[in-house]
């Protein structure tokens, strides 16, 4: 269910405009508004999932497809080494309370 108070279900819904790159039935990709590198890109399942902790087994599919669209729009932009983080909890660095994969490149 998505969660009035998440910004990011916020972006999912359209209530926040972003710049979409890429969109899918379950998931999204769009830039970090304060990027940490060159190319900073974060990828998001549209279903409301708090953190990597919480992650049921019928999610594992979810993550993987994540993964695979990374992969994806690293390939389209000709990027060929970049980093895929998830930060899990506060005490792991994590601000925004809906699962999102940083795709961080020094290349674009
Ligand atoms: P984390 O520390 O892993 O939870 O990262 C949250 C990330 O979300 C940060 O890098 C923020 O810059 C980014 N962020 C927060 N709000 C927005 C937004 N409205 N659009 C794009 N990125 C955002
Ligand atoms: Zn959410």
């Amino acid at each position: 269910m998505p969660e009035q108070d998440c910004i990011f279900c916020r972006i999912v819904d359209k209530q926040i405009p972003t710049e979409i790159l890429y969109e899918d039935n379950l998931c999204m990709i769009f830039p970090d508004i304060s990027p940490a590198a060159k190319t900073h890109l974060l990828i998001i399942p549209k279903k409301h999932i708090a953190t990597i902790a919480d992650l049921t087994p019928e999610d594992e599919k979810l993550v993987g497809h994540m993964v695979g669209k990374a992969r994806d729009i690293a390939k389209e932009r000709n990027i060929d080494g970049y980093q895929l983080l998830y930060r899990v909890g506060k005490g792991g660095g994590q601000e925004v309370f809906h699962i999102h994969l940083h795709l961080m490149s020094d290349q674009n």
